[in-house]
């Protein structure tokens, strides 16, 4: 644990409980954005990553909604050979074992993203420790694996105290550098999703992109294939180092 701006509860150390909502501002074409204070406490024992390096870009797939058209998501996928990084509500996991047995025998990355979904900040620890210890025992009911040990905050919304909870249960903090407007449709369809990805690209970028977007997977083939035609390569959050 990080002593810095850390209060002692019990024999262990934990850090603030002020509620905090991830964001980033953007710098501009080509410029990696700039990321809220917040992150110099975050320390290597908080384990959170946001942004990785070089020309490697990240895409993550959260699902917290509407399930669209999984297949095609992942026929898209397959067709252009990109593994993405999926956060699954786990309500949406316990609906759709298929989808999810699909995605490991893919070669994708599933994370956890909590049962229910819900705003992190208004829990007790003991309910977000629930949250993230019953979303692994299902997916390991589904899949026959042990979970991949990344996890996102819901809406982002976190603490530094979160953070602690969170990586005391062994698992690395997975937020993002490039995010659209995406969990309503869009006024110009597939083109806005397009070039909101395309005019934020930056070296290690992590892309959210929100599953239940039909604009987005409209958009799929042509950002994959132009994110790479810009000279990136796609990898999983486990290809991200430590900060
Ligand atoms: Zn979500």
């Amino acid at each position: 644990m990080t002593p810095a701006s850390s209060a002692t509860v019990g024999s262990a150390v934990y850090g603030d409980k002020r509620a905090l909502s991830w964001y980033y501002v953007r710098k501009g074409r080509g410029l990696a954005p700039a990321f809220p204070a917040d992150t110099k406490q975050f320390g290597p024992d908080r384990k959170a990553i946001w942004i990785g390096k070089g020309k490697t870009v990240y895409l993550t797939i959260d699902n917290g909604g509407d399930m669209n058209d999984p297949d095609r998501w992942l026929d898209v996928l397959r067709e252009n050979g990109v593994k993405a990084s999926f956060f699954i509500a786990g309500y949406n996991l316990k609906k759709h074992p298929d989808f999810v047995r699909r995605l490991v025998a893919e070669g994708h990355l599933v994370a956890n993203h909590s049962m229910t979904h819900r705003d992190f900040t208004a829990m007790t620890d003991a309910q977000a420790i629930a949250e993230i210890e019953e979303y692994a025992r299902l997916y390991r009911d589904i899949t026959g694996r042990a979970i991949e040990p990344y996890f996102r905050f819901p809406y982002g919304k976190y603490s530094l105290h979160l953070l602690d909870v969170v990586s005391g249960l062994g698992y690395t903090s997975v937020f993002w550098s490039l995010a659209m407007r995406d969990w309503e449709p869009r006024a110009g369809g597939w083109k806005d999703a397009y070039n909101d990805i395309m005019s934020q690209l930056h070296d290690g970028c992590v892309i959210l992109m929100h599953q239940g977007s039909k604009d987005n997977l409209e958009a799929l083939d042509r950002v994959l294939k132009d994110v790479r035609a810009a000279g990136y390569t796609f990898g999983l959050v486990s290809d991200i180092g430590a900060p």
